[in-house]
């Protein structure tokens, strides 16, 4: 699959507002923000969506993942009110960006 916009942010070629990073994982402010908090979490390498995703290769990159989170809602001060995470997959999940991103929503009460 074609690489997405989110390669060319993880190499810099484009700006975003980067909140985290680490050598497996990359999160930024979200450009179209659904709520006071939205950040995407995503791994540097390239997954295009939860479909690939498989429990054993991957494991060490999903702890990763939700670590970032984690690191993140308390950064932003929204670890004890809670969070919202979310991976589109596919069409009909809502997915517009084919590589891997787990939104964290927060900073108000969401709805669905
Ligand atoms: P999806 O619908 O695939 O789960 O979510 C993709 C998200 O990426 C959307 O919320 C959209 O606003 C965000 N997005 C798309 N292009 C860019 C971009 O170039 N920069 C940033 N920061 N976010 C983007």
């Amino acid at each position: 699959m074609a690489e997405t916009i989110f390669s060319k942010i993880i190499r810099k070629e484009i700006p975003a507002k980067i909140v985290f990073e680490s050598d497996t994982v990359l999160a930024f402010h979200d450009i179209h923000p659904k709520a006071p908090v939205h950040i995407l979490i995503i791994p540097k390498i390239e997954i295009p969506s939860a479909r690939e995703i498989n429990g054993r290769e991957h494991a060490q990159l999903l702890g990763d993942l939700f670590d970032a989170a984690n690191q993140i809602a308390e950064d932003f001060g929204v670890r004890e009110n809670g969070f919202r995470l979310i991976f589109n997959c596919g069409p009909d999940g809502g997915q517009e960006v084919y590589h891997l991103h787990m939104h964290l929503l927060a900073g108000k009460k969401l709805g669905f």
